[in-house]
């Protein structure tokens, strides 16, 4: 409505001009026609949209809802017309990459639950479903806690980086089964699964990460080895030279019933001792669990980049 008033006075601002132009019919004043500043015609305000609040981070949702539609790109061919329209270069509608979708497990929960679950897909082996996992010595910090506060700094970091993300919890007060958790990673689809642990150990001078896979004998995955393994020597690599730890290896082992239930590459990350007073220490603060975090990213964008 506003907008066709003015237009309409500028029309008869820019008539009387014409007409006055018309009169004096001197080249100065037509020259000061085009003077007559149109007025830049409202520019379209608030062209920024609000970002797109980021996809999921509903807690454990199973059903991930990123399955955007491959949109076909415009075919535009610009028919042969006779007339030399000047050619504006088409626009391409840019399609967005997808960004690789990693699944992150904050290890444990509030509340263990001891319960019993097959520790693989078919095994008569049977292990408690999720425990509570270990504490903090010295500092008191339960892992289930600290696990979760870098699992959400790594979110973070992987989402600014273009990752999609789901997080297997953002709350401690969940009861997921290991089987489970890897259960969500597998309907996503996820690219990588990144399980994220404390260690602990009976003798406190045990200290440094170290990242854990299956064997390449592992009776249920074994295809995933070679990914997996390498997943876990990119993390255990960059973490370790992110935070300056003692880096001790990469465990192979099929007796995580996380790692067995995987049907997509996993690494288990350990990234410190909390029986060791100056890792748990070190771990308490803010500034060591942002270097864990961006060591555990640094170590993804490796494994991709090959
Ligand atoms: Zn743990």
């Amino acid at each position: 409505m506003r907008r066709e008033h003015k237009c309409r006075n500028v029309a008869f601002v820019m008539m009387i001009a014409v007409l006055v132009a018309g009169l004096s019919g001197c080249g100065a004043a037509n020259d000061r026609q085009s003077d007559i500043k149109v007025p830049a015609t409202n520019a379209p305000t608030g062209d920024k949209q609000t970002t797109p609040t980021n996809a999921p981070t509903g807690d454990n949702q199973t059903t991930p809802t990123n399955t955007p539609a491959v949109t076909n790109a415009p075919t535009d061919t610009p028919g042969a017309t006779s007339t030399p329209t000047p050619t504006v270069a088409p626009t391409p509608t840019e399609e967005p990459e997808l960004g690789k979708l990693v699944v992150i497990d904050a290890g444990h929960q509030r509340k263990g639950n001891n319960e019993k679950e097959p520790d693989g897909p078919g095994s008569t082996t049977l292990k408690a479903k999720v425990s509570s996992g270990t504490k903090g010595h010295f500092t008191g910090i339960a892992e289930y806690e600290l696990n979760l506060i870098v699992a959400k700094k790594l979110e973070t970091i992987l989402r600014e980086r273009g990752y999609r993300v789901i997080m297997v919890r953002d709350t401690h007060d969940v009861d997921l089964s290991n089987s489970e958790r890897a259960e969500i990673a597998n309907k996503a689809g996820a690219d990588v699964f990144i399980r994220i642990h404390a260690n602990a150990h009976d003798n406190s001078d045990v200290h440094g990460a170290e990242t854990l896979c299956q064997t390449k004998n592992n009776p249920y995955n074994a295809d995933l080895y070679a990914k997996s393994r390498r997943l876990s020597e990119t993390v255990l690599n960059a973490l370790c030279a992110e935070c300056g730890c003692k880096k001790r290896s990469v465990v192979e082992t099929d007796t995580m019933s996380g790692i067995n239930w995987c049907r997509v590459p996993v690494t288990i990350v350990e990234m410190g001792f909390m029986t060791n007073e100056t890792e748990d220490r070190l771990m308490a603060t803010e500034e060591y669990r942002n270097k864990l975090a961006k060591g555990i990213a640094d170590g993804i964008d490796a494994y991709f980049a090959d």
